[in-house]
């Protein structure tokens, strides 16, 4: 069922304007209005789901084959020479709108993005404990 509250559940039934870039059956692909880089995209199921613990796994399966011809596309049509995929779920993780929803985002050799962290190798006895947690 649509949420009347959402913005991108608004998108789908065409209550608000978005430019759309691909459709099928189950998604929709949209240009991101704050663009990271050229063709910054994002991809949604048309059915509402909030984020990645409640997504039907089809509808994720549709979506991820959605993000794959974009990221095609982005290569071939726009010139990428690669292409970053991108789900937040949660605020924690940086989640703003609470559709499911993937970002692809083309990415071009010296493009101003770069990543907000700097690894560090890690504890090894912390790692395989997080693991075992992991695996549980
Ligand atoms: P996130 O922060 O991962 O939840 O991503 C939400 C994304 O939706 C952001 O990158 C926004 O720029 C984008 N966004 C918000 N409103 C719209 C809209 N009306 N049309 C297109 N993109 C939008
Ligand atoms: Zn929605």
């Amino acid at each position: 069922m649509p949420n009347t509250d959402c913005l991108f559940c608004k998108i789908v039934a065409d209550d608000i304007p978005a430019i759309r870039v691909a459709e099928d059956e189950r998604t929709l692909a949209f240009m991101d209005i704050n663009p990271w880089t050229r063709g910054h995209a994002l991809v949604i199921p048309k059915t509402h789901a909030t984020d990645l613990y409640t997504i039907d796994p089809d509808d994720l399966s549709a979506c991820a084959l959605t993000a794959q011809r974009l990221a095609e596309r982005a290569r071939d049509n726009l010139g990428a020479q690669g292409v970053n995929l991108l789900n937040s779920c949660g605020s924690a993780a940086w989640q703003t709108v609470f559709h499911f929803h993937l970002h692809v985002i083309p990415r071009y050799l010296g493009d101003p993005l770069t990543v907000p962290i700097t690894a560090q190798p890690g504890d090894i006895a912390e790692i395989t404990a997080a693991a075992q947690e992991l695996r549980a």
